[in-house]
């Protein structure tokens, strides 16, 4: 087989790389303008530097997506099909419900991905890399380390074998889980009364935000990717933070000097510090309004 042709048998998705990818490049470059012009929380490192750095780490990571876990998904979703895997494959459901049942039980499955690498230790190590910025914008939903996209084909293949859902399915899926990611991860001050409207359903920017502060409690909280019922169904729900109280990123990874590429790829394989500022103090603040209650 021609290389052409092997690629395009084996590597091209047509929902993805026709219409998701055009999707996610035009939402990302609104998503930058759109933070840009309206700023949620003041940046405390230099933003292009960050921003060469994060695209740098997000090459890598994008390149994992596309060539191994994005492909593997795509195949085991293949494989649950042509062997009667899954509950999908059990139970014949008019193609909308799949839709709709499959699309929340991927976002679950999600969920509880997101929520293991804050608890085991070593997905943690991954994680972190992510977690370290020191301002949050839309190129931080794309500054993985490439292991921690790798680690996730287990996970995310073991959940696509229960649940059994279409390819196509998968694909879509993957498609508006990153434009949701690309959302909540942006520093776009939406007005806050369109905001809080939608936080009763979707996961936002000001919500995320929360999930990024160097509070302890505060970085174990809001997990969810699309919709925010799974922190509320696992109390994991906090909002009641003002934004412009947030410190972004984690307490002992303070020095912008030493993020660099090479530093943030290492990473995981360097014990990560306890969860101390630098001058060994631990983090923490006191509330006022009730914990699911959005603030500005
Ligand atoms: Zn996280």
């Amino acid at each position: 087989m021609e290389t052409v042709e092997f690629v395009k048998e084996y590597f091209y998705f047509e929902i993805l790389d026709k219409y998701g990818g055009p999707v996610l490049a035009v939402s990302a470059v609104l998503l930058f303008l759109a933070e840009s012009y309206r700023r949620l929380r003041k940046l405390k490192s230099s933003r292009w530097k960050r921003i060469k750095r994060n695209l740098s780490i997000a090459f890598t990571a994008v390149m994992a997506l596309r060539l191994s876990l994005i492909p593997a998904l795509v195949y085991l979703a293949l494989f649950a099909e042509d062997n009667n895997f899954g509950v999908f494959q059990w139970v014949q459901l008019p193609s909308w419900l799949v839709f709709v049942l499959g699309f929340v039980l991927l976002d679950y499955g999600n969920y509880l991905w997101h929520l293991l690498n804050h608890k085991i230790n070593f997905l943690w190590r991954f994680h972190n890399v992510h977690h370290i910025d020191l301002d949050l914008d839309v190129t931080t939903a794309l500054r993985f380390h490439f292991g921690e996209i790798l680690l996730s084909i287990f996970f995310r293949g073991f959940m696509i074998l229960l649940i059994g859902p279409p390819y196509w399915l998968v694909l879509t899926y993957e498609v508006i889980f990153e434009t949701a990611t690309l959302f909540h991860h942006s520093n776009w001050r939406i007005p806050y009364k369109i905001e809080k409207l939608i936080s009763r359903i979707i996961v936002t920017p000001r919500m995320h935000g929360v999930h990024h502060s160097i509070v302890h409690r505060e970085t174990n909280s809001n997990y969810s990717i699309i919709f925010n019922i799974w922190d509320r169904i696992h109390q994991s729900l906090r909002l009641n933070i003002p934004q412009d109280e947030i410190n972004i990123g984690v307490p002992s990874y303070r020095d912008p000097g030493e993020q660099n590429i090479k530093n943030l790829l290492l990473m995981p394989f360097k014990k990560p510090r306890p969860w101390l500022l630098p001058d060994g103090k631990v983090p923490d603040r006191q509330y006022k309004g009730a914990k699911g209650n959005l603030e500005p």
